[in-house]
């Protein structure tokens, strides 16, 4: 953990590109570092007419921005990419002070949105209109559109890499793009903003608006917005989602999840409890991608011991970093309260956890919850902090119809040496991303990024050749060569 003052940008207000910033002269939240409370400044909501501004700065921008030739709107994303690299120390330590990771988990999470970036550096190798000769003379083609003014907007627990997914995509398809990040960390995106102006991106194709979630809905309702993303907890995707269908607009919108993690005899012990408490433990537990369940099928040894050990060795405030607010540390404690109530043995107790010198920080020690009931809430819930919810059974398919019974779908992993137990789980577990002996199963791109269930609402993934489909529309020609060509169908 860093220990000298970071400098932070202080948010002019909300960004239309070049170096315009729309003055924040509305009501403004308070931003804390969740590492040490202190207060990073204020961040503005959005008023309506000041959203109306920012869609119009767009729409007007969407016009020369989709017709600039596809080579050349990438040249700007390979600048971007320099800038990335450039700063990724500074961003790192920003995405640290706001959000309360680590600075190697916030310099992870940069090197997986340049990984996406680079998927959209690589548009024009891999774009996909095709032309066939489909009856003498006769051709179909299809070609690829932007949809507009689009919007995305994310959640607090990844400032930059969730923006990632989807911005280099969308702008690199020739839309305009609105980001309305996370009222709790909008300091990144603002940092992004002002990379993308360095980058050379015209003004108006990138945008910030902060707000919360009525500036979300008014955003939402926009007529001149055609498409969006969304990010963050489940009811809010499910809301989003209806309210975006129910307008007739394109959404793709993903939720929370509780992922499972099963472990069988044969798995390999020492590998196996580093990379369960890696999983569980990493970015404090506040990834959509972490263990939040640990299965346990049949006699596994010495297995959970070695995880209990695992755990233990977390220096908190070094190598596990502080969790979003003084809310969230409350709400994931009284998880772990009721879990004792209710008769559990917390073999490993985080609460109460603080770091020298840095006692108004928000705080949890890693914590193992053992022989917890499937039904249960700390095994049914996503806690979203370093809590880990222990379950034994005695068969593998136990196991993984406890993981197929969860409402969500994000992540499902097993630890095993046998290539036909591997099998077996990853064609039946319930879950859009399976690891085999890895337990934050994130796809490398261009496989893409996409859960199942209650955690996605939507058709497609968010990155890869789904995120290309998804910022685009497609336009089928059908050309007559020859007026006078008779050898065919076509009328
Ligand atoms: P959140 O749902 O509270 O907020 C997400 C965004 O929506 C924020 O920008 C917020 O301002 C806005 N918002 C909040 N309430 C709203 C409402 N009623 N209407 C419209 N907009 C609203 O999520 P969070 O706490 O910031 O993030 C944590 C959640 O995100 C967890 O559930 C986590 O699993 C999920 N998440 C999912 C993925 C994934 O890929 N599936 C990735 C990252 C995070």
């Amino acid at each position: 953990m860093t220990s000298k003052p970071i400098p932070v940008p202080q948010i002019r207000g909300h960004y239309t590109g070049g170096h315009e910033w729309i003055p924040a002269g509305e009501s403004n939240l308070e931003v804390y570092s969740p590492l040490d409370g202190t207060r990073l400044g204020g961040v503005p909501i959005a008023i309506p007419s000041t959203i109306d501004e920012v869609v119009k700065n767009a729409n007007t921008a969407f016009k020369t921005w989709s017709t600039t030739p596809l080579k050349d709107r990438v040249q700007v994303l390979f600048r971007f990419k320099t800038l990335l690299e450039k700063h990724h120390a500074e961003l790192a330590d920003l995405i640290q002070v706001e959000n309360g990771k680590t600075w190697t988990e916030a310099k992870a999470e940069i090197d997986k949105g340049i990984e996406v970036l680079e998927f959209a550096c690589s548009l024009p190798q891999i774009w996909d209109q095709g032309l066939l000769e489909v009856s003498t003379g006769v051709s179909c083609q299809y070609e690829r559109y932007p949809l507009g003014v689009v919007l995305s907007i994310v959640p607090f627990n990844f400032p930059a890499m969730v923006p990632m997914w989807t911005i280099p995509i969308a702008i690199g398809c020739g839309n305009t793009f609105i980001l309305k990040p996370s009222e709790l960390v909008p300091l990144t995106a603002v940092r992004l903003a002002e990379l993308f102006n360095e980058a050379g991106l015209p003004p108006g194709v990138f945008n910030v608006v902060h707000g919360t979630r009525e500036t979300t809905e008014y955003l939402i309702d926009h007529p001149g917005i055609t498409a969006l993303s969304f990010v963050g907890s489940t009811k809010v995707a499910r809301m989003v989602y209806q309210r975006a269908a129910n307008l007739g607009k394109r959404a793709l919108t993903l939720g929370g999840a509780k992922n499972h993690l099963v472990v069988v005899p044969d798995a390999d012990p020492e590998i196996t409890a580093k990379n369960v408490v890696a999983s569980a433990m990493g970015c404090a537990g506040q990834r959509c991608m972490a263990a939040s369940v640990l299965i346990l099928v049949g006699d596994t040894g010495t297995i959970l011991d070695q995880i209990v050990e695992e755990a233990k060795k977390i220096k908190v405030g070094e190598d596990l970093g502080a969790v979003i607010s003084a809310a969230a540390k409350e709400r994931i404690e009284g998880y772990i309260n009721r879990a004792e109530g209710a008769g559990y043995t917390i073999l490993l107790d985080g609460r109460g956890a603080s770091v020298k010198g840095k006692e108004a920080g928000t705080y949890v020690g890693p914590t193992l919850i053992e022989g917890v009931l499937p039904g249960d809430e700390c095994a049914c819930d996503e806690i979203f902090g370093p809590v880990l919810s222990i379950i034994h059974t005695q068969t593998l398919d136990e196991a993984i119809a406890i993981e197929n019974s969860n409402p969500y779908g994000n992540a499902a992993s097993i630890y095993t040496s046998s290539g036909a137990v591997a099998r077996y789980f990853s064609e039946r577990a319930n879950a859009g991303m399976v690891g085999i002996n890895i337990g934050v199963p994130v796809p490398r791109e261009p496989f893409s990024f996409g859960g199942w269930n209650d955690s996605k609402f939507g058709h497609g993934d968010i990155t890869g050749m789904d995120g290309v489909r998804f910022w685009t529309k497609l336009k089928k020609i059908t050309t007559k060569w020859t007026a006078s060509a008779s050898q065919n169908w076509m009328s």
